[in-house]
């Protein structure tokens, strides 16, 4: 499952590749295995085997036929071996609304910390991306089935909900009324239980004042933003097709941190892009010391089948790719450094995650409001700490990654 899934073609060809897999489907289409087990497989022992419809001699390369009697799944005529199943391409036809997640599958317990879907899909055409071409157009799903969905997650153990899209700010543009991101979050924040929310990925164009200002007003929300920026050159950006200017970029960020003090920042960083010169790639790290993000995701580029970037020439060698890519990862160890020394003294609110051994240490592990990993050992006496706790820490030492302290009321 996930953006290698495409037509009918891409299917066929995975499936001689990986002829071990039984069924290959897209992210959306989470919703049919369900149907799929139920309609098309039966439990041997009801231990979690299923059972193999088809399975010839070994060597035999005969022809498969099947009726296709369910119009949702497709049949490889191909496969030797075991027969593969596998799924059409589901689209939506215009104002018809497909079934995203599954709604009868729910987990028993859910960890502090949970994701929600709430917008699939991308309508912005980078360069470099698939995800556009595997996961379609951007389609939100209704506030009252997040509503519902959040609800159960709270109810199951979940203390944080991230609201994921890729591009989340886009939610509810392709719906009734288009209700905005910062309304669907003033709906969530009536959850009784549920302490935090957060968000996530933001694109430049989508954010209006209005929703910032609204967002940074809710109490529940956490006051920290990814933002990607991949390149801080014009013309980089344009090659990549990513829709916005750096002085357009700049002035997101400039209105960002005016109207929601304290909000942290991190950012998505591609070097060795096709073409990227020295003095482009020195413009990126110029934007990353103008700015001073708090985190820098930085990867170095790779070509993805079937983008537009794909035809053209990868012509970084991998060398200087590396090279770019530890520019970046260093000078962002120190301003990542400085910017959390600002932390050392001060009392942090940290919803406890799980517990963490490492150099030998037996300690908790958390975030503050702002996303920063907070780490801190149990308390000595009495108080007794467990995954989902909200904790006061006062740090006592910063990492360019992370803050470390100790509890102060719990
Ligand atoms: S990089 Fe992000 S915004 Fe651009 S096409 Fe891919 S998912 Fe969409």
């Amino acid at each position: 499952m996930g953006c290698m899934i495409g037509n009918q073609k891409t299917i066929d060809e995975l499936s001689k590749r990986y002829p071990h897999i039984d069924l290959f489907m897209k992210v959306e289409q989470a919703d049919i295995l369900p149907h799929f087990l139920e309609e098309r497989w039966t439990p041997i022992s009801g231990a979690g085997c299923l059972d193999i419809e088809y399975m010839p001699n070994e060597g035999n390369d005969e022809e498969i036929t099947v009726e296709p009697f369910l119009p949702t799944f497709a049949t490889s005529t191909i496969t030797s071996g075991k027969r593969t199943v596998l799924p059409m391409a589901i689209t939506p036809k215009p104002g018809e609304r497909i079934a995203h997640y599954p709604s009868k599958i729910e987990p028993a317990k859910a960890s502090p910390t949970a994701w929600l879907p709430v917008i699939l899909g991308c309508n912005k055409v980078c360069t470099y991306c698939i995800v556009p071409y595997r996961r379609g157009r951007e389609r939100s799903r209704p506030v009252d089935e997040l509503v519902t969905e959040a609800n159960s997650l709270v109810a199951r153990g979940a203390k944080e909900l991230t609201l994921l899209g890729q591009t989340v700010e886009a939610y509810g543009l392709d719906l009734p009324g288009q209700p905005d991101l910062a309304h669907l979050m003033s709906q969530l924040s009536e959850i009784d239980g549920l302490e935090r929310i957060r968000f996530m990925t933001s694109y430049p164009r989508h954010m209006t004042d209005s929703m910032i200002e609204r967002m940074a007003n809710l109490p529940k929300v956490c006051e920290h933003l990814n933002i990607p920026v991949q390149a801080g050159d014009d013309e980089l950006l344009r090659r990549m097709k990513r829709g916005y200017t750096l002085d357009e970029y700049r002035e997101k960020i400039r209105r960002v941190r005016e109207l929601w003090p304290g909000i942290t920042l991190s950012t998505d960083v591609i070097v060795g892009f096709c073409g990227e010169t020295e003095q482009e790639f020195q413009h990126t790290l110029d934007l990353l010391k103008e700015i001073r993000f708090d985190v820098v995701h930085v990867a170095a580029y790779s070509v993805r089948p079937g983008t537009v970037a794909a035809r053209w020439e990868d012509d970084i060698p991998l060398p200087e790719k590396k090279h770019r890519l530890h520019a970046v990862e260093e000078l962002q160890a120190t301003i990542a450094l400085e910017i959390n020394q600002q932390y050392l003294g001060k009392v942090e609110e940290v919803l406890v995650e799980e517990e963490n051994s490492s150099h030998g240490r037996q300690q908790w592990k958390g975030r503050n409001r702002a996303n920063k990993l907070v780490f801190f050992p149990q308390p000595d006496e009495g108080s007794c700490i467990q995954a989902g706790d909200l904790v006061k820490v006062q740090i006592e030492r910063t990492t360019a990654w992370s803050l470390q302290g100790c509890t102060v009321a719990v």
